[in-house]
């Protein structure tokens, strides 16, 4: 399986490449920003975009949507509570100073349970909301892409609108605390990290955190 990382934008997201060695076929996780970075990866390893999918609908995630749909004609997925979300990204950017984002609208909604494959690559959707109503970590063996929710030593912002902080801890816990210590964190923003050391290090999730 071909793992790319690229950080994009002012806000610094990971944006993954996940792909098929052999079919070629390839998911783009939160295409934020930098479409012709992205894009000069998936040409240099000779990708077939098959899907972009957006952990949540924050336009820092979502701000290459576009571009990428364009030029690869890949299906944009995100889960069905956030495409009220994904039409506010134009006020969104603006609200933090940025130039204003614009996403086409998904080509398909997803639920807690679906499967996204591409090739060999197989993404099981976990719903996690709290940092947004409709957003979701991304399984696949051994790894886990969480977006906003949990981060290496932290986990998302509760204070934008459709956020709740309760929400996020119970879904992080139900959902992700469950997974293998040793399975792989590749978080929205920052560092990866694992399981197991979020288990153990997180101030938010560890046994002292007064939200057990
Ligand atoms: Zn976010
Ligand atoms: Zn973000």
């Amino acid at each position: 399986m071909v793992l790319r990382r690229i950080v994009v934008g002012s806000l610094q997201v990971n944006c993954f490449i996940l792909a098929d060695d052999k079919t070629r076929e390839a998911v783009v996780i939160d295409p934020g920003n930098d479409a012709p970075e992205i894009l000069r990866v998936i040409r240099e390893k000779g990708l077939r975009v098959k899907y972009i999918v957006n952990t949540h609908a924050h336009f820092d995630h979502v701000g290459a949507n576009e571009a990428i749909k364009d030029a690869t004609g890949a299906e944009l997925l995100l889960h069905e509570d956030d495409a009220a979300v994904l039409a506010t990204v134009s006020n969104q950017s603006r609200s933090f100073g940025m130039h204003p984002v614009s996403s086409p609208a998904p080509d398909r909604l997803l639920k807690h349970g679906d499967i996204i494959t591409a090739g060999e690559v197989s993404l099981k959707v976990l719903h996690t909301p709290g940092h947004t109503p409709g957003g979701i970590s991304l399984l696949e063996e051994g790894l886990v892409f969480t977006g906003d929710s949990l981060f290496a030593g932290s986990i998302g912002r509760t204070d934008f609108p459709g956020g709740d902080l309760m929400t996020l801890i119970r879904s992080i816990k139900a959902n992700l605390m469950i997974l293998p210590d040793n399975t792989k964190v590749f978080a929205g923003h920052g560092p990866a990290s694992t399981i197991g050391d979020e288990r153990k290090e997180n101030p938010f999730l560890n046994k002292d955190s007064g939200f057990a």
